[in-house]
């Protein structure tokens, strides 16, 4: 029994339709897939939907861009409860930077006489967490570059002409506004991110986990990761990252987490998921006390 804990859908830069990505699940036989789109989590029904229809157990989730230390991190959000309204509300204006963001880029393109419209990389988008790959694909699409690396490499790449720095969230907030949506708070590929050094002070922040077994982990990489995980009491997640066909051939299938994990995940996510609904019942009563003090005066 195992589990894909990393995947995206065309509700951010992913490829898969949610329909697509669960019949991709049921082919490797995932007993359990959780969704984790960027800084969205409007893709989670529709793939609920799949997944009960397919038999796999479903885990919402999200994947927040974030940053610490002048460092950028991914930090998964697992169990969430999607209507959860502080979530959706930061969400929603983190998707807001998102499209500012694609209007800067295209903007610089114009200033190096690449004739890019905005609109055909939103339509091309499509979703409300439009993204650097987006970009990308529209000026494939548009024949103003040959393939996705180079336009990754000519313009959009750190540092390169059309690229625009993109404000995020602190990782600690991150963090904060999973737990407080009932969800746990992973480190999505610390491989990828070369900042082992914050682990430590993330994990008395309240991190939940790190993702140790990831498509671009090496075994040795996973290793470390899972000696990380024990020495600071972290749970264990991995998944493939799949964005669908974009980036050549799909990696769903390449990682197999074993369910044991998931299991300790839920657990988890059960205890935020307790705290938060006690929190809100205590608004509640709060607010049933202002009001019948009200009505006394
Ligand atoms: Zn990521
Ligand atoms: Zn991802």
């Amino acid at each position: 029994m195992f589990a894909d804990l990393h995947l995206h859908t065309q509700f951010s830069d992913g490829t898969y339709t949610p329909v697509e990505l669960v019949a991709q699940a049921q082919r490797y036989g995932f007993r359990a897939i959780a969704l984790t789109d960027h800084d969205t989590v409007e893709g989670c029904p529709p793939t609920a939907q799949a997944c009960a229809d397919a038999g796999i157990e479903f885990i919402a989730g999200t994947e927040l861009t974030a940053e610490q230390e002048g460092h950028e991190l991914h930090i998964l959000g697992y169990c969430v409860n999607t209507g959860d309204p502080k979530l959706l509300s930061e969400i929603a204006k983190f998707q807001v930077v998102r499209q500012n963001r694609i209007r800067e880029m295209v903007a610089r393109l114009n200033q190096l006489n690449v004739p890019l419209r905005a609109e055909a990389v939103f339509d091309l988008a499509n979703c409300r967490a439009p993204g650097r790959p987006h970009v990308a694909r529209a000026l494939v699409a548009a024949r103003l570059c040959a393939s996705l690396d180079e336009a990754f490499e000519r313009f959009l790449k750190k540092n390169r002409p059309a690229w625009v720095p993109k404000f995020k969230m602190s990782a600690s907030m991150a963090i904060k506004l999973i737990q407080d949506a009932g969800g746990a708070a992973v480190m999505a590929h610390p491989g990828l991110n070369h900042s082992d050094e914050l682990i430590p002070a993330m994990a008395e922040a309240g991190l939940d986990g790190i993702e140790c077994f990831h498509t671009k982990h090496s075994t040795s990489t996973a290793q470390h990761y899972l000696q990380l995980a024990d020495r600071f009491h972290l749970l264990v997640t991995g998944g493939s990252d799949c964005h669908g066909v974009s980036k050549g051939h799909p990696v769903i299938g390449s990682v197999r987490l074993p369910y044991q994990h998931v299991e300790k995940l839920k657990a988890r996510a059960a205890l935020y998921q307790a705290r938060a609904a006690a929190s809100s019942a205590d608004q509640a009563s709060s607010a049933s006390t202002v009001h019948s003090n009200g009505s006394q005066i």
